[in-house]
C-alpha cells in the first residue's frame, strides 16, 4: 500500500477519541427509536466491494455489483407481513423513513394529480418537506390528546373538499407519542361520505416493527386497505446506517415506471444508486431473528414500557403511552437531563422510547435524574 494511505498519528488519535464518545453516547440513547445493539460483524467483510443496487430491485442491473436477490427477500419478508397481494406487490429498500414516505406520496400523486394530502398535526417532520418537495396540496387535520388523528376534523373537512380525490397520509405511530391512526375508522368515513377514488399511505417508521408482532395490532396494513407502506429499517431492528423498506401495490407502480438504458434497468426508486449493504444487514437480521425472534424483542420493549411508567408513577411523575407503542410520554424535565440522554421534547412533554438496547437500569438512572433536578 502506497505510504500515503494512512493515516497520521494525529488523525488516528482523533478517531480513537471518536469511537470513545460514541461508546458513551450510545449507551445512554433513550430518546430516539434507534436500537443499538447489533452485530453484523459477519458481514463486515462485504464492505470492500462498492455494493449498489442502483434501480429498480426486481430487475437486473447491468451494475452487477448489487444485492438484488437479498433485497428481493428483505421485501418478501415485509410483504408477507404486511399482507401485501400475492405476486402484485412492489417496493424497495429505501435510506430512511423519509425517502419511504416520499415514494408513497409521489405514487399517490401520479395516480391522482388533483389528490388533496390529509395528515394529523403531529406527523412527523418528514412529510411537510415531502409535501412541499411534490408540491402537492395539503391540509393538516387535527389531532386528539393521544397523538390519533381527530376522525371528526377529518371527516368535516374531507366532506367541505368531496370534489377532490384524498390522499390520506396515515400515522402508524407518531413521532411524539407512538399514536396509531385507525386505517378502519378512516375507511369508514370515505365510505361514509362516498368518495370512490382515495389512496392510504402508511407512515409506519416505528410501528412498522410493532404492530405485526402484538396479539392485538390496530388495522394498519394492505389487508386493511391501504395503498403503500414505509417502516424504518434503522429503528427497531437496527442498522450502522439508516434504512427503511416502502411497500406499494405493483399495478399502481407499473403505471409510472420508466426504463432507463444507462443503468439496464427500471428507474422506478426516488434514489439512483442505492445502499447495498443495508439489505444485507436487514435480510441477515430476519434470518436470524426471524418473525419469533422479532416477537421476543417487541414483547421485551412493551414490558420495558410499561415498567417505566410504573417506576415515574411511583415517584408521581404522570407518564404514559398508548396501545401497542413503545413510546413513553411524560412531562419535559429540566434542559441538563434531556441532553445527557438526548431526549427529544416538544412543547410540554418529552418521551423516552424503549427500544431493545433500554435496560431497567438505564430507566432507573433516567428517572433519579429527572428527580434530582426537579426544580
Ligand atoms: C423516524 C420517523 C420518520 C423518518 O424516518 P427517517 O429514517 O429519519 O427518514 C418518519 N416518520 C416517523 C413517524 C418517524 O418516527
Amino acid at each position: 500500500m502506497n505510504e500515503n494511505t494512512s493515516l497520521s498519528a494525529k488523525d488516528e488519535g482523533r478517531l480513537d477519541d471518536f469511537y470513545r464518545a460514541m461508546e458513551t453516547e450510545s449507551s445512554r440513547f433513550v430518546g430516539y427509536p434507534s436500537n443499538s445493539v447489533f452485530d453484523y460483524s459477519d458481514l463486515y467483510r462485504f464492505l470492500r466491494f462498492p455494493l449498489n443496487n442502483i434501480g429498480d430491485p426486481f430487475v437486473e442491473s447491468t451494475f452487477r455489483v448489487n444485492s438484488r436477490s437479498f433485497e428481493q427477500d428483505v421485501l418478501r419478508f415485509f410483504a408477507k407481513m404486511y399482507r401485501a397481494p400475492e405476486d402484485n406487490y412492489w417496493g424497495y429498500v429505501t435510506s430512511g423513513g423519509t425517502e419511504g414516505n416520499m415514494y408513497g406520496l409521489y405514487l399517490a400523486r401520479e395516480l391522482l394529480p388533483e389528490g388533496i394530502v390529509y395528515y394529523s398535526e403531529e406527523t412527523h417532520y418528514s412529510v411537510s418537506k415531502v409535501l412541499r418537495v411534490l408540491a402537492l396540496r395539503n391540509i393538516m387535520i387535527k389531532t386528539r390528546a393521544n397523538g390519533e388523528i381527530d376522525y371528526e376534523d377529518l371527516r368535516e373537512t374531507l366532506r367541505i373538499h368531496r370534489d377532490v380525490p384524498p390522499i390520506i397520509l396515515a400515522n402508524i405511530g407518531t413521532t411524539m407519542k407512538g399514536a396509531v391512526d385507525n386505517v378502519d375508522t378512516i375507511h369508514e368515513i370515505l365510505r361514509d361520505l362516498a368518495l370512490p377514488s382515495f389512496y392510504i399511505h402508511c407512515d409506519a417508521a416505528l410501528s412498522g416493527m410493532i404492530l405485526p408482532f402484538v396479539t392485538d395490532p390496530e388495522p394498519y396494513d394492505f389487508a386493511a386497505g391501504i395503498d403503500s407502506i414505509a417502516v424504518s429499517g434503522h429503528k427497531m431492528i437496527g442498522s450502522p446506517m439508516p434504512c427503511g423498506v416502502v411497500l406499494a401495490k405493483k399495478k399502481n407502480v407499473d403505471r409510472i415506471a420508466r426504463s432507463v438504458e444507462y443503468v439496464g434497468t427500471l428507474d422506478t426508486t426516488i434514489s439512483g444508486s442505492r445502499n447495498g449493504l443495508s439489505p444485507l444487514f436487514l435480510w441477515s437480521a430476519i434470518r436470524k431473528l426471524g418473525p419469533s425472534g422479532f416477537r421476543e424483542m417487541v414483547v421485551r420493549c412493551l414490558k420495558m414500557a410499561d415498567y417505566a411508567i410504573e417506576r415515574f408513577r411511583e415517584e408521581d411523575i404522570d407518564a404514559w403511552r398508548n396501545n401497542n407503542s413503545v413510546t413513553v410520554v411524560f412531562p419535559r424535565p429540566e434542559p441538563p437531563v434531556l441532553k445527557k440522554w438526548q431526549i427529544a421534547a416538544s412543547h410540554d412533554i418529552a418521551h423516552m422510547i424503549t427500544m431493545p438496547h433500554v435496560t431497567r437500569e438505564l430507566v432507573d438512572e433516567l428517572v433519579r435524574d429527572i428527580v434530582g433536578t426537579e426544580p
